[in-house]
């Protein structure tokens, strides 16, 4: 069950070429040309690593967890409580039981809602939410307030898609219970300042949930020095595989907080009467777990550690400040998000005046351009900036300066077709 890291290298720029080579599916040519994959806020392509890990598993190692009395058992059990160790070290968790692992961002937020939410959040009290949030982080909170009886708020937001802290006083007061905020916004780019509003909300009482579903694949995520009560993410926007999400609590409220799912598992003792429940974080694992996938997503985490979090980071700032110039340099794109690549992620999201956004999309996908086009699961979003969608393209580890050539490129192929510009 060893992994393998690619990067000697512990600090320095990213060795693209050496990690393009892992990821068998950027040899894909799409519409005869070569993919130019920039979809990665939507999810990332694996690197083989990740990929051998599930087939190495399925053949060697398959078996149930924490029960099985035999060596396969002991070796699955072995391997997937060893990804949550390497998940906790990643975002720097106190220890492995304040991770649980779910299928994905969305099952984390539902869990904290259903759970958390529903003992702490009462007929007068406020859930204080942000006009960026993606439905993941704002859906869960409407069914919870209209359950309880309670009112949503919601921080708003400046001209550059940042959020308008000046009138937070006033947003949050004794009976905000929690606030819900995402690090990293999926469809503009922002980086919110998470550090100032956990200070805020612990000076007011209130507990926060990050979610971190566009922060942690992208930048070094430390969740003590953040001092946030819940952080949400997913395995399969940072190389691992689908169906993995990773809910990081403070112990202390996954103590006192009632399971979500209920079944095996998830308890100590069983009489026809009634259950107790095991110990934190599997209280909450109620049923088989996804086996594999955790064990993968825990090699897709040596993958990223290899490369260094400060690296991935760095190299995406490079991408995202060439794409933003270059695509500052066409006539009439307008870019959504702060100006200053420091206060933005690796996602670029811009319309043209009179292009839909899916003509864009449709376009760039002939040239083996794959983008995202459309709401991103912001609709409050899109209509606060009074649009239906916009276009968007987003950056990993493997990507490079030249596919944003040939994104800038495509693009003037797609202006040039709609404005009738060609022969
Ligand atoms: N929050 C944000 C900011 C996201 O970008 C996403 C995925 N687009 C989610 C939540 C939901 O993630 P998942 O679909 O993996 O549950």
């Amino acid at each position: 069950m060893s992994s393998q890291n690619v990067s000697e290298k512990p600090t320095g720029p990213l060795d693209v070429g050496r990690i393009r080579e892992d990821f068998p599916i950027l040899g894909r040519r799409v519409y005869g040309k070569p993919l130019v994959y920039l979809d990665n806020a939507a999810t990332s392509q694996k690197p083989r690593q990740v990929i051998e890990a599930l087939v190495r598993y399925y053949e060697q190692h398959n078996a149930n967890i924490h029960r099985a009395i035999h060596c396969l058992g002991e070796e699955a059990t072995a391997a997937y409580e060893e990804a949550r160790a390497k998940v906790a070290r990643f975002i720097n968790a106190p220890s492995p039981e304040c991770i649980v692992f779910t299928r994905n961002t969305t099952e984390a937020i539902n869990l904290v809602a259903h759970t958390w939410g529903r003992a702490n959040v009462g007929p007068q009290a406020d859930i204080l939410l942000t006009q960026m949030e993606h439905h993941s982080n704002l859906i869960p909170w409407q069914r919870l307030a209209a359950e309880k009886g309670a009112s949503l708020r919601y921080i708003g937001l400046t001209n550059e898609q940042t959020l308008e802290l000046d009138g937070l006083d006033e947003l949050m007061h004794d009976r905000t219970r929690i606030l819900a905020v995402t690090h990293a916004s999926n469809a503009v780019g922002t980086i919110n300042p998470i550090g100032r509003l956990v200070k805020e909300a612990h000076r007011n009482g209130t507990t926060v949930l990050v979610d971190g579903a566009q922060s942690a694949p992208h930048m070094p995520v430390d969740v003590q020095a953040m001092d946030c009560d819940f952080f949400a993410f997913s395995a399969h926007k940072m190389l691992g595989p689908t169906g993995v999400g990773v809910l990081y609590a403070r112990r202390e409220l996954l103590d006192e907080m009632e399971p979500f799912l209920a079944g095996g598992e998830m308890i100590k003792r069983v009489t026809l009467e009634g259950a107790t429940w095991n110990d934190v974080p599997w209280k909450f694992e109620a049923g088989t777990p996804n086996i594999a996938d955790v064990i993968a997503f825990g090699v897709a985490i040596d993958y990223l550690t290899g490369l260094g979090m400060e690296n991935v980071r760095a190299h995406e700032m490079e991408i995202t400040d060439y794409a933003m110039r270059r695509l500052r340099q066409m006539e009439e794109v307008f870019i959504y998000g702060p100006p200053d690549v420091a206060d933005r992620g690796g996602v670029v999201s811009f319309n043209y005046p009179d292009l839909h956004p899916h003509d864009i999309g449709t376009i760039l996908d002939r040239e083996g351009v794959a983008i995202r086009a459309g709401h991103h699961c912001t609709q409050p979003l899109m209509r606060i900036l009074g649009v239906s969608g916009t276009a968007r393209a987003s950056f990993y580890v493997y990507n490079t300066l030249e596919e944003v050539d040939v994104l800038v490129e495509a693009l003037g192929k797609a202006r040039a077709f709609f404005s009738n510009d060609t022969p």
